[in-house]
């Protein structure tokens, strides 16, 4: 058992804090500081289902990646998704925190770990200032330029994903690649300025190809969930083994977006 104070100060060693955007809203939302800890259940996100798996696992706590509170609350109506769920929080005396942007932006934090999972090493700095190792984006360099071609087919299979979508050609070579874990369409521009051949992120619309396809740059779309998951696994492993707590991955939580085919 550790108190709750304790996990989130550890976690503030890893992603503090001062690191989130100014628009988001993380660290403890939910909670008692002083609360003991043995089960932590993690997941992209908070729902009324992965709050009842918290409960029926006997979890005191839900770390999550995206903040269930992130707007100011005017009104807590259990007629409505949140509002459930919150009810569903406070009425079993669990604790919800939640690691978003900080964690995003912080070394050896989910970018950094995204290009880890798909083999990508040689990390140099962040996508919007190249004097910091920090801060949202990355670019990397790989160690031997590759296709285009060689490269999805590693992400892909790196991630376990049935298919890609992209822009550019497979047969060009690419070796610095900037990525933006999460929805980052809108940093297409500091990747073709920082000199990527290759720009990887989520949520990109339309004119974000077309950017890419007039500038020549190459772009790879994974989507918000795909590129994100892999903050489960991130968080397991830096708190087991730490402390004295189980953390369990939500097998609740879904991807909600479905493809008809
Ligand atoms: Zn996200």
């Amino acid at each position: 058992m550790v108190t709750l104070e304790k996990l989130m100060a550890y976690l503030e060693t890893i992603a503090p804090l001062s690191l989130a955007e100014d628009y988001d809203n993380v660290g403890l939302l939910v909670g008692d500081r002083q609360a003991k800890v043995s089960r932590v259940l993690v997941s992209l996100d908070t729902d009324a289902d992965v709050v009842a798996e918290a409960a029926e696992q006997g979890c005191e706590l839900i770390l999550s990646h995206h903040p269930l509170l992130f707007h100011p609350v005017r009104h807590i109506l259990y007629d409505e998704a949140a509002g459930e769920t919150l009810r569903r929080l406070v009425g079993g005396g669990m604790a919800l925190y939640a690691c978003h942007t900080n964690l995003d932006a912080a070394e050896g934090g989910l970018c950094d770990y995204l290009l880890q999972k798909m083999g990508i090493t040689d990390i140099r700095h962040s996508l919007t200032d190249a004097a910091r190792r920090d801060g949202i984006g990355r670019v990397a360099v790989l160690e031997r330029a590759m296709t285009l071609g060689d490269l999805m087919e590693q992400i892909r299979d790196a991630l376990s994903l049935p298919s890609l979508r992209y822009v550019g050609d497979p047969d060009e070579l690419v070796q610095t690649v900037g990525i933006c874990n999460g929805g980052g369409g809108d940093l297409v521009e500091d990747a073709y300025r920082m000199g990527c051949d290759l720009y990887i992120s989520g949520d990109l619309k339309h004119h974000h190809g077309r950017f890419a396809y007039e500038n020549n740059l190459a772009l790879l779309e994974l989507t918000h969930y795909d590129a994100e998951i892999c903050f489960c696994d991130l968080m397991r492993e830096l708190l087991t083994g730490r402390f004295e707590v189980d953390v369990m991955k939500s097998v609740r939580e879904r991807d909600v977006w479905r493809r008809y085919q």
